[in-house]
């Protein structure tokens, strides 16, 4: 829910819809063209909106937030792996261990929702939770909140266990010892890839 008002999603989203609008000629009004009324009041949005509020009210605990459980994993898997290694860790770190690191990380979220979504698909169990998402008649930013709350528990659990795994194993990989450029540089792959990813995946542009 955050996420929509989010600056890091909101501009540069913005940036590419003007870009579109004058690439298509200037078809209408800048504001006419990013955001036409007949869709944020068709009734298909209203139904968004309703699902996005709903929503909004059955995780306001954080208790379902992605992540929430991974650092739980983290050290449950830390302990095993570390256990299995006779207590042993590396001393050695260096430049390819922290590339390492990154790549195994900033993947880690986006392969757990694409299973997600791919199970719901595929399986005649999930289906149902999951159904209500693609039968939006028009789309609009909001769209990305019309989900059934289990759709997104699923997903915060898979993110959660499987970032917690991940976690465990960069910890091992670089001797426990996180520099900061290495955090920089998944910070910096997410938000280039939020940059394409964000506001316009539903949406009319
Ligand atoms: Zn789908």
């Amino acid at each position: 829910m955050k996420f929509l008002l989010s600056p890091v999603h909101v501009l540069p989203s913005l940036v590419i819809a003007i870009g579109v609008w004058v690439w298509r000629g200037k078809p209408d009004g800048v504001l006419r063209f990013i955001f036409p009324k007949e869709l944020y009041l068709h009734p298909s949005t209203l139904v968004d909106i309703k699902l996005a509020l709903f929503n909004l009210l059955v995780f306001a605990t954080g208790l379902f937030d992605a992540l929430f459980f991974a650092p739980f994993v983290t050290i449950a898997a830390l302990d095993m792996m570390t256990n299995l290694a006779g207590g042993q860790m590396t001393d050695e770190t260096g430049l390819w261990r922290g590339v390492l690191a990154a790549a195994l990380l900033f993947p880690t979220q986006d392969f757990c929702r694409f299973w997600n979504h791919y199970l719901h698909h595929e399986t005649r169990v999930l289906w149902p939770f999951h159904a209500v998402h693609p039968s939006a008649e028009v789309m609009t930013p909001i769209t990305v909140l019309r989900a059934h709350p289990a759709y997104s528990s699923l997903q915060a659990f898979l993110i959660s266990a499987l970032v917690g795994l991940m976690q465990a194993i960069v910890l091992i990989v670089l001797g426990g010892r996180i520099e900061p450029w290495v955090v920089y540089a998944v910070a910096g792959a997410f938000n280039t890839y939020v940059f394409f990813n964000g506001h316009l995946r539903h949406s009319h542009i």
